[in-house]
């Protein structure tokens, strides 16, 4: 789509060449004026004028050496220049004529008034001028206010023969069968008013960060061809109180005036947040918000403008926003499953070269629980490195390597282990690896690795996803845990002293073991009770307890019980299979790097 974006007025500019106009005006044009309403006359005329009664005031300028009268009726000023005249005084005292009171300058009454007069016409000449120019450049969309302060920079795009599709979006069927809805309603409102039915007025569409909801939005413009206004929650944050309420008065005024429109209103829970009702509260905010739900109240259902927003904190947006009449149907758009992450990977494949021979479904299944906007990332490192290394496409090698960088950060090149250091390592790895393929539940191992990586893991054991996995059984918990432990659990086992590299495992454990006590109840002392809930569910899903302290204090004793028993298991099975474990973790140290393949190879060799 092409993207037109409001314009950037060089404001300074403006007022700069009003400015330098003004004072033209004043120190030029204005001594220009009053020096040509002055009539020259020689002395003799001004004394023959005197002694006849025909001059009404006199002023003398003597630093000027110059002498300015005017006519009896001083409609008419005269200067001429001073002439060495001891009789002067004498002669204007005779004649009764005043040397005292204003500047006779100054009485010239045109004059004055343009020197008001001009300087007001030339900025409201500008400002005109200016706000004509803001229209032009918007569309004709534009209201004539002077300045942009307030003014809502909504991106507007309009339709075009690339703009995105459905078919650009890939996954996300139900999210996309939920919006078809709104595509067909602005297509054919008619059949929708018939029956007396409207369309919800607001869509919210909720999810993790990266998962294609801002694509979602502009393919429904895309499919429906109507422009499609796009605009941060944050944009509308102003520093001034009432600023950010003037914005989306003014995007509504835009949208009403190219409805039908889509409304695109991106993290919409910077503005939307539940309002606290406390005294200091955040005003600019909560006014926006404010304004936003009288401008969504103000327009009748079947108007033709949908807004859809997007959030990934559903939970935190105030309630008054999502009542019906609002934001009142909410389209998930979760993280793609195994299917999703393959057609994705399709569709990103399309913009690069890659080998014939790709196997995108095992690609899939090593990205579990990547998002769409990872995936994408994925694809494009692939494509970097196959540059990097002269090849003039993207093979399985380079997509595999690029999932890699994508979850450990690049390879270290040069980062030096002592040779006790890559020993350890090895043993480490292979720990996981042999813990998790001794039992059965769990997954098999992908890839193994001792090279450092940026991202500080000093070697990794990745396991490969069979496929969609929806529930998981306790014993398969169990199982994930005591792989976990396995690491550490090698090196006892072999070292007889551990080190710090297991402390990402232990977080991880951890985690587990207290999500089975506290949320899935799967202990035998609390049974189904919800010990914990989980805030931010799209945003790592962080937990909160809620328990008395006593049971906070039994939690902690069942997690620490839980952990022990399969670190225990785990040291039972690396010592039941030691002979194994010597000889994996020499093959590892020797090879650096080694497939799921090679492993299982040495593991069943008898
Ligand atoms: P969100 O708004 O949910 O944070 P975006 O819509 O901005 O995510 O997606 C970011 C990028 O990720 C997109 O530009 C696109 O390249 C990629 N992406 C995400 N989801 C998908 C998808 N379902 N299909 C194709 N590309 C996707």
């Amino acid at each position: 789509m092409n993207e037109v974006k409001s314009p950037k007025k060089p404001l300074l500019y403006y007022y700069f060449v009003a400015m330098l106009l003004v004072m033209l005006f004043n120190f030029i044009a204005m001594p220009w004026i009053s020096e040509h309403q002055i009539k020259d006359v020689d002395y003799n005329t001004f004394v023959t004028m005197t002694e006849q009664g025909e001059v009404g005031r006199v002023e003398i300028q003597e630093q000027s050496n110059r002498i300015l009268f005017t006519s009896s009726d001083e409609k008419t000023v005269y200067k001429t220049a001073m002439v060495p005249d001891d009789g002067l005084v004498q002669r204007l005292l005779d004649a009764g004529v005043s040397t005292t009171g204003e500047e006779i300058e100054q009485t010239s009454t045109l004059v004055s008034i343009l020197a008001w007069v001009l300087p007001i016409i030339i900025f409201v000449a500008l400002g005109q001028y200016m706000s004509r120019k803001m229209m032009e450049k918007m569309g004709g969309g534009g209201n004539s206010m002077m300045f942009n302060m307030g003014k809502s920079n909504a991106k507007v795009y309009v339709k075009s023969a690339e703009g995105i599709k459905f078919d650009d979006v890939a996954g996300e069927d139900e999210a996309k069968e939920n919006l078809t809805e709104v595509v067909n309603y602005l297509h054919d409102p008619s059949k929708y008013q018939e029956i007396g039915a409207s369309m919800p007025k607001g869509i919210l569409l909720v999810g993790p960060p990266g998962t294609g909801k801002t694509m979602l939005a502009k393919a429904v413009a895309g499919e429906a061809n109507v422009p499609f206004f796009s605009m941060s929650g944050s944009e509308f944050v102003e520093m001034f109180v009432g600023m950010g309420a003037s914005k989306v008065r003014d995007l509504f005024k835009q949208a009403k005036e190219k409805a039908p429109c889509i409304v695109f209103i991106d993290e919409i829970d910077a503005i939307g947040q539940k309002r606290s009702g406390q005294y200091g509260g955040n005003d600019e905010r909560e006014q926006t918000l404010n304004q936003l739900l009288t401008e969504m109240d103000g327009f009748e259902g079947n108007n033709g403008v949908i807004i859809l927003a997007a959030t990934n904190r559903p939970e935190s947006l105030d309630p008054a926003l999502t009542r019906p009449g609002r934001f009142d149907r909410r389209v998930p758009v979760e993280l793609p499953d195994l299917k999703g992450r393959e057609a994705i990977l399709q569709v990103h494949a399309k913009k690069i070269k890659v080998a014939e021979d790709v196997d995108f479904n095992k690609i899939a299944r090593m990205a579990s629980g990547a998002s769409g906007a990872e995936l994408a990332n994925i694809v494009n490192e692939a494509a970097l490195r196959a540059v990097r290394d002269g090849r003039r496409f993207a093979t399985q090698a380079d997509l595999e390597e690029s999932i890699e960088v994508v979850i450990a950060g690049y390879q270290k090149k040069n980062a030096i282990m002592t040779d006790e250091e890559k020993k350890i390592v090895s043993y480490h790895e292979i720990g996981h690896a042999l813990v998790a393929a001794m039992q059965t539940h769990s997954a098999p191992v992908q890839k193994i690795t001792i090279v450092p990586r940026t991202s500080g893991a000093l070697g990794y054991t990745m396991q490969i996803e069979e496929g969609n996995h929806y529930l998981m059984s306790k014993t398969e918990m169990e199982n994930k845990i005591a792989t976990l432990t396995g690491g550490r659990a090698a090196e006892e086992v072999v070292f007889h002293s551990v080190t710090t590299g297991a402390s990402n495992d232990i977080e991880q454990a951890t985690k587990l073991a207290r999500a089975m006590i506290t949320r899935y109840g799967m202990s035998d002392d609390f049974d189904m009770v919800a010990l914990e809930t989980v805030n931010n569910q799209y945003l790592g899903g962080d937990a909160s307890l809620a328990c008395s302290a006593e049971t906070q204090t039994k939690i902690d004793q069942r997690v620490v019980e839980l952990v022990k028993a399969q670190h225990e298991k785990a040291v039972n099975i690396l010592t039941e299979n030691r002979a194994k474990l010597d000889e994996l973790a020499q093959y590892l140290y020797e090879k650096e790097t080694i497939t799921g393949e090679e492993f299982m190879n040495i593991l069943n060799a008898q």
